[in-house]
C-alpha cells in the first residue's frame, strides 16, 4: 500500500485542494504557481512524493528527463521558448526550498539575473 503524504503536492495531486493546472501525464503534473515570481511560473511536480534532489535515485532519473521535457514543451506553449526561460529545483534550506515535493519551476516572460540571489 502505498503511503499518503501530508504534503501540500500531494493535496493538489489528490485533488484534495485546488490549482490551476495545466497539464497531467502518467506520471507528471504541472500548474501554475500561486505566488509568482515571474510572468510565466509553472511548477512541473512528480505524481510520486520524492521530497528533493537529495532523496533522488538512479531509478528516478527517467522521470527528471521527462520533467525537462515537459517543461520544454510548456515553454514553447507559453510561447517563451525563443525569449529564454530558467529551470530551477531549489534543494534544502539555503536554495529556499519550502515545499518539500520535488519540483521543477519553469520562469519565464522577463529578463533574468545571474548569479541568482
Ligand atoms: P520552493 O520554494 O520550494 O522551491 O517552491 C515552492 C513553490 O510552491 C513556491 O514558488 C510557492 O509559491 C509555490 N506554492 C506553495 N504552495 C502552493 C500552492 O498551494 N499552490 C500553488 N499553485 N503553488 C504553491
Ligand atoms: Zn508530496
Amino acid at each position: 500500500m502505498e503511503l499518503v503524504h501530508d504534503c501540500i503536492f500531494c493535496k493538489i495531486i489528490r485533488q484534495e485542494i485546488p490549482a490551476n493546472v495545466i497539464t497531467e501525464t502518467e506520471n507528471l503534473i504541472a500548474f501554475f504557481d500561486v505566488s509568482p515570481a515571474a510572468p510565466t511560473h509553472i511548477l512541473i511536480v512528480p505524481k510520486v512524493h520524492i521530497a528533493s534532489v537529495n532523496d533522488l535515485n538512479l531509478a528516478q532519473s527517467l522521470l527528471l528527463g521527462e520533467m525537462i521535457l515537459l517543461a520544454k514543451d510548456l515553454a514553447k506553449q507559453q510561447k517563451i521558448d525563443r525569449s529564454g526561460f530558467r529551470l530551477v529545483l531549489n534543494t534544502g534550506p539555503a536554495a529556499g526550498q519550502s515545499v518539500l515535493h520535488i519540483h521543477l519551476h519553469l520562469l519565464g516572460g522577463r529578463p533574468m539575473q545571474w548569479p541568482p540571489g
